[in-house]
């Protein structure tokens, strides 16, 4: 039977009614907390002359390119990620995102003076928030890591019993994965959920090493496994969850027609998805504008969104 909730979806998705959208609850939980907040908030905030994101951008270096060259030199102390973590939260509250899984790069730990006032910092814009939004951190790591950053950085975060999961992103071509496996083994040991980035722009065989690897629950993106029937049956077999961004893909060009997006055929093999952000500030798109997206693509019906919609709230 129909609840309020998936009624008010399916009124938002046939009347393209977006704030009928965010009135639904639903998760983020592909996110990255750098990059949570709209361009505008982030250019007002940082003076008003950062270059806006470009519509089509070449794949992570293009990314990569866009945000070191733009985007770090604003966020050099303590005070800019605070800044940072907070309005990823205030932007996805407005969204209607009631779960919230963002990843804070480990290395932000060295913009403040100490780790305490690290973790301090986020679980009291966690906790400020509370009522509105279930805040999950996530600890995030990129590829280009140094081993003494691996020890230094990842495991006193890992201690601090702030984060929620753990995720690693970077370069998919580097499929090092070995090198993470101890890290990924410690965290699980600690509670923390396991994901990682794969399977974005490269095929199965990125997304079978990251599962045999390291063992994950989650993988953000994993759309490269739609061209093997062995993976996806690893997948739904591991009950592994798929976080997708479908703007994210066409924009960086891992999805060249939206209509033929792979998250349709890994649905229909009964593999769990979500519909996340990825990163708000390039991609200028929501959760629920995304939902809204892929229905007028004719990717997911309103009852198909809605069970990927109950996917994200787990
Ligand atoms: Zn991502």
């Amino acid at each position: 039977m129909k609840d309020l909730e998936w009624e008010l979806l399916e009124e938002g998705l046939k009347e393209e009614d977006i704030v009928k959208i965010r009135g639904v609850s639903k998760g983020d939980v592909h996110s990255h907390c750098g990059l949570g907040m709209r361009f505008f908030t982030f250019n007002e905030w940082a003076g008003g002359n950062v270059k806006k994101p470009s519509m089509r951008i070449n794949g992570l270096p293009g990314l990569d390119n866009y945000i070191f060259n733009n985007l770090v030199q604003y966020i050099t102390n303590k005070e800019g990620w605070a800044f940072l973590i907070e309005e990823t939260l205030k932007e996805a509250i407005k969204d209607g995102v009631k779960v919230l899984e963002t990843s804070i790069d480990c290395h932000t730990l060295l913009d403040f003076t100490e780790s305490s006032e690290f973790f301090g910092t986020i679980l009291s814009i966690g906790n400020h928030y509370l009522k509105d939004i279930d805040f999950r951190p996530e600890l995030g790591m990129a590829k280009d890591i140094t081993n003494e950053n691996l020890d230094k950085l990842l495991i006193p975060c890992i201690d601090s019993g702030v984060f929620k999961s753990i995720d690693l992103y970077g370069d998919e071509t580097k499929e090092d994965f070995e090198r993470y496996k101890d890290y990924y083994k410690y965290a699980k040991s600690k509670g923390l959920k396991l994901k990682v980035h794969a399977g974005e722009f490269h095929d199965h065989h990125n997304v079978q090493k990251a599962i045999e690897i390291l063992e994950v629950d989650e993988i953000q993106h994993g759309i490269g496994a739609v061209s093997s029937e062995y993976v996806m049956d690893l997948i739904k077999e591991r009950k592994i969850r798929l976080n997708i961004c479908p703007s994210s893909n066409f924009v960086l060009g891992a999805v060249k027609d939206m209509t033929k997006h792979p998250a349709k055929k890994l649905f229909d093999k009964g593999i769990p998805l979500t519909i996340n952000t990825d990163d708000l500030l390039v991609f200028n798109s929501g959760v629920s504008e995304e939902y809204l997206y892929v229905y007028k693509q004719g990717l997911f019906s309103v009852d198909e969104l809605n069970e990927i919609r109950k996917n994200s709230l787990l």
